[in-house]
C-alpha cells in the first residue's frame, strides 16, 4: 500500500447530498478506509439515523451504545463515544444509533442548535488527519451541524437519470451556511458514483457534471460494482472485502486525489448560476 501525503491540519470532509441512495455512505466508509490504509488517522462520524456507516465499519451501534446523539445533547464527549474500527488500524468511528432519528426535531429547541457537532469536534482530544461525516439524506439540522463543523463538502453524484436534480438547492444551502454560520465552507470535491462506462446515460451525466464543475470533480469515478454493494453485509468496506476489485481500486485512486489536492480552496465562482 502506497502512503499518501498527510495534511498539516485536520481536514473535515462533509459527505452530503440530500438525495438518498447516491453513495454517500459507501463513499464515506471506503474513502476513510483507503486513507487509513495509506497511513492517515481517520475518524468517520455517522450522522445518519440509519447507521449504515456504523454497520459497514462493523462498530457496535445498538440502542444502548453511546453515540453521536449523546454527543449532540452533551451527555458524552466525542472521546467517550468513538470506537476503533476492527481490523483497520488508525480508523475510528463515532456511531449512530436509533436515538438519532429524533434528533432533527429535538435540536430545533436547543441552544446553539447548528453548532453542537462543531463544538464537540473542537474539544476532541485525538488528533486526526481526516474526519469524514456521513450525512443523512436531507438538508435538516443534522446536515447543517456537519456543515458548520467542517470546511470541505464532498458531494457524491450518482451517474443516473435525475442525478443533477436538487444540486442547485444543495449549493444554495451551502452558500447560506457559508454566509451565516461558517465562512470556510466550500465544495472541495465532487465524486461520480455508480458510473457505468457502457451506458450512454452514465457518460452523459459524467460529462455534464465535469463541464459544470471542472475543478471539483475527481478524475476517478467509482464504477458500479457488486463487490462494493455486497461488502457492508459482511460488515466490511470493499477495501478489505476485495482490495483488488474495480471498486476498491477506484476508491483508492479517489483517496489519493483527495490527499494530493490538499485542502486547496476551489473557486466558487459560477456555482450559483448552476441549474440542473
Ligand atoms: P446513500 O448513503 O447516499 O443513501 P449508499 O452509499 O447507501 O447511498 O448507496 C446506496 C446503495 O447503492 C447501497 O445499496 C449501496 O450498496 C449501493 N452502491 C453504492 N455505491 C455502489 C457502487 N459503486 N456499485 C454498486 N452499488 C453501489
Ligand atoms: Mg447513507
Amino acid at each position: 500500500v502506497t502512503r499518501l501525503p498527510r495534511p498539516d491540519k485536520t481536514r473535515v470532509l462533509v459527505v452530503a447530498n440530500q438525495k438518498g441512495g447516491v453513495g454517500k455512505t459507501t463513499t464515506t466508509v471506503n474513502l476513510a478506509a483507503s486513507l487509513a490504509q495509506a497511513g492517515a488517522s481517520v475518524l468517520v462520524i455517522d450522522l445518519d439515523p440509519q447507521g449504515n456507516a456504523s454497520t459497514a465499519l462493523s462498530v457496535e451501534h445498538h440502542a444502548d451504545v453511546p453515540s453521536v446523539y449523546d454527543v449532540l445533547i452533551e451527555r458524552y464527549t466525542m472521546d467517550e463515544v468513538v470506537q476503533q474500527v476492527p481490523e483497520i488500524p488508525n480508523l475510528y468511528c463515532c456511531p449512530a444509533t436509533i436515538d438519532l432519528a429524533g434528533a432533527e426535531i429535538e435540536l430545533v429547541s436547543m441552544v446553539a442548535r447548528e453548532s453542537r457537532l462543531g463544538k464537540a469536534l473542537s474539544s476532541y482530544q485525538k488528533k486526526m488527519d481526516y474526519i469524514l461525516i456521513d450525512c443523512p439524506p436531507s438538508l435538516g439540522l443534522l446536515t447543517v451541524n456537519a456543515m458548520v463543523a467542517g470546511a470541505e463538502v464532498l458531494i457524491p453524484i450518482q451517474c443516473e437519470y435525475y442525478a443533477l436534480e436538487g444540486l442547485s438547492q444543495l449549493l444554495h444551502n451551502i452558500e447560506l451556511i457559508r454566509g451565516h454560520l461558517n465562512p470556510d465552507l466550500h465544495v472541495s470535491t465532487i465524486l461520480l458514483t455508480m458510473y457505468d462506462s457502457r451506458t450512454r446515460l452514465s457518460t452523459e451525466v459524467a460529462e455534464q457534471v465535469r463541464t459544470h464543475f471542472p475543478n471539483e470533480v475527481l478524475s476517478s469515478a467509482i464504477p458500479r460494482s457488486v463487490r462494493v454493494s455486497e461488502a457492508p453485509s459482511y460488515g466490511q468496506t470493499v477495501m478489505t472485502w476485495d482490495p483488488v476489485s474495480t471498486g476498491a481500486i477506484a476508491y483508492r485512486d479517489a483517496a489519493r486525489e483527495i490527499a494530493e489536492r490538499g485542502a486547496s480552496r476551489v473557486a466558487m465562482d459560477g456555482m450559483n448560476d448552476f441549474r440542473a
